[in-house]
């Protein structure tokens, strides 16, 4: 199989863009230099916008059959074991598919990914590869791997190093982060705790009263994740100490876990950053590989894996339509590098500032604060998006339309006049939705009588919508004219109106 993307990285990223790819019909092969999972739980969540994605690629059952998944995120107070505030994702489930959290760990995520594309006949993986040498011209990238039979060279129409923090692509294409490292270290910790009689402690729980931050969550039975930042005092070796593992236990525990083992730890330093750009002529870099978040939030994984949403489908119109390829690539470096700076740093940056250096008078204040907001349905319903990462808009992508307030946002999973849900209806594919009375002869269109009032809509209107779910363009009063110029605006040429491929 001659691939037409070559992959560096198996990696929650790099295995998501695998299967993206298949879901439009593109040939990968994904290189990867280590067969083994590191074992470190690593991200623990999956947020319902990565759960949609990864439910039109065939990953989400394995993955809910996998992990934990929860309507309700409430973090606890470790003193007192009583809920700081609880963000319920029913609140959304007119507008996702899966309103919860998926609490899993990275390994498990990485195992059911990787079987997944092994098993995809447009996908195929090769362990033990390593990606050393790159060049590419106006045709193809040329990618040089050592590999147990010596050194060999893969070439291909497009490469994405997906090949995280430390990857050869973003180093091959000379391009060093930009941003910020934050002051303190954090000592991360995978650890087995056992309770007296067996009882469950909340999680995930937060130690309000410790001076920076102390945060446990539980990631499989029994199995949690504790984040402590060290103090400039402390030396590393003793921040990783028994006795420093064992206070911040008691601490987040108390009296009441019996028993603990500690089978990981580590101490980080956390980012804020990303590099300059994400694409370089045929070359993409997605996830890790092109930003680095604090671990606040949950959604440095997350963040990945809706790049490759996004790269999957231009990657799959620029090789239909070769004079369009660079287009599609500047729109993909774009709007991503827009969602990671104004969206995905500033959420990840305020939770770290609130976490690690806020005092526990301004903490215990804010979830307060937090806790009274969230009586009120917007602010309810503004929490899960933000928590969700479903919201963030495209404001400076040159294939969107943002002349109207709904175009650059991913659309709502709405019910449509057939009775069923959009997502399920597109299940990942582009689509026209109108709303109101619209005729458009000869297109095949989605049909949504009364759209939600916050969609803004004062006339029938027709509305592109893009596999990753993203508005590219509401046409309001539309003729088919005004229609096919939005749509080629959208997905260059590469992609024909529904129900017009034969013209
Ligand atoms: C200790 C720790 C805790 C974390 N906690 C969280 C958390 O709570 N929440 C969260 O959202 N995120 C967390 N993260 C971040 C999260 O793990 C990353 O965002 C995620 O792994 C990014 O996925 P990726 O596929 O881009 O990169 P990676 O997971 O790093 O995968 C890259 C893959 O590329 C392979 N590779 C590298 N170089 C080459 C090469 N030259 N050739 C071939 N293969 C190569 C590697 O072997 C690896 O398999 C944590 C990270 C760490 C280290």
């Amino acid at each position: 199989m001659k691939p037409e993307v070559v992959i560096v990285g198996a990696g929650p990223v790099g295995c998501s863009l695998a299967l993206g790819l298949a879901h439009h019909g593109v040939r990968s092969l994904v290189i990867e230099r280590s067969r083994e999972i590191a074992r470190e739980s690593r991200a623990l969540v999956i947020w319902p916008r990565t759960a949609e994605l990864l439910r039109d690629w065939g990953a989400w059952e394995p993955l809910l059959a996998a992990g934990r998944f929860t309507t309700l995120f409430t973090p606890h107070d470790a003193a007192s074991n009583e809920a700081l505030l609880s963000v319920d994702f029913r609140e959304i489930a007119d507008s996702v598919e899966s309103p919860g959290v998926l609490f899993i760990p990275q390994y498990d995520t990485v195992r059911i990914l990787r079987e997944r594309v092994a098993e995809h006949p447009l996908c195929e993986i090769r362990y033990d590869e390593e990606a050393v040498a790159l060049e590419q011209d106006d045709d193809e990238v040329r990618l040089g791997v050592r590999g147990a039979n010596g050194r060999t060279t893969l070439a291909a129409p497009f490469v994405v190093g997906a090949d995280g923090a430390h990857g050869f692509v973003r180093h091959a294409l000379g391009f060093a982060l930009q941003g910020a490292t934050y002051s303190t270290r954090v000592a991360i910790a995978d650890i087995g705790i056992e309770s007296d009689e067996g009882r469950r402690f909340p999680s995930p729980r937060i130690a309000l009263d410790a001076p920076g931050l102390l945060f446990g969550i539980e990631y499989a039975p029994g199995l949690w994740r504790t984040i402590a930042s060290v103090a400039p005092s402390v030396g590393d070796d003793d921040a990783l100490a028994p006795d420093a593992h064992a206070k911040r236990i008691a601490h987040l525990f108390g009296e009441d876990a019996r028993t603990s083992t500690v089978f990981w730890s580590s101490l980080f330093r956390i980012h804020r950053r990303h590099a300059p750009n994400f694409i370089s002529g045929r070359v993409a870099l997605a996830g890790d590989a092109a930003h680095l978040n604090s671990p606040a939030g949950g959604q440095g994984m997350n963040a990945g894996i809706h790049d490759t949403a996004n790269l999957a489908w231009r990657l799959a119109c620029a090789l239909k339509s070769s004079h369009c390829a660079k287009a599609l690539l500047v729109g993909y470096d774009i709007e991503r590098r827009e969602m990671q700076n104004d969206s995905i740093e500033r959420t990840t940056d305020l939770a770290t500032r609130l976490a690690v250096y806020a005092p526990p008078s301004l903490k215990r204040f804010a979830f307060a604060w937090m806790r009274r907001s969230l009586r009120a349905r917007g602010m309810r319903r503004k929490a899960c998006r933000t928590l969700g990462m479903l919201d963030g808009r495209y404001t400076r992508s040159p294939d969107v339309d943002t002349s109207h307030p709904l175009a650059g946002r991913r659309i709502g999973d709405v019910a449509l006049d057939n009775g069923r849900r959009i997502n399920e209806q597109r299940r990942g594919r582009a689509a026209l939705l109108c709303c109101g009375d619209v005729r458009l002869d000869g297109i095949e269109t989605l049909a949504l009588a009364k759209p939600p009032k916050r969609w803004l809509l004062k006339h029938p209107s027709a509305i592109v919508i893009r596999p990753d779910g993203f508005v590219a363009a509401v046409i309001e009063k539309p003729t088919r004219a005004r229609v096919e110029a939005m749509w080629k605006r959208a997905f260059c040429c590469a992609s024909p109106l529904p129900g017009t491929e034969g013209e």
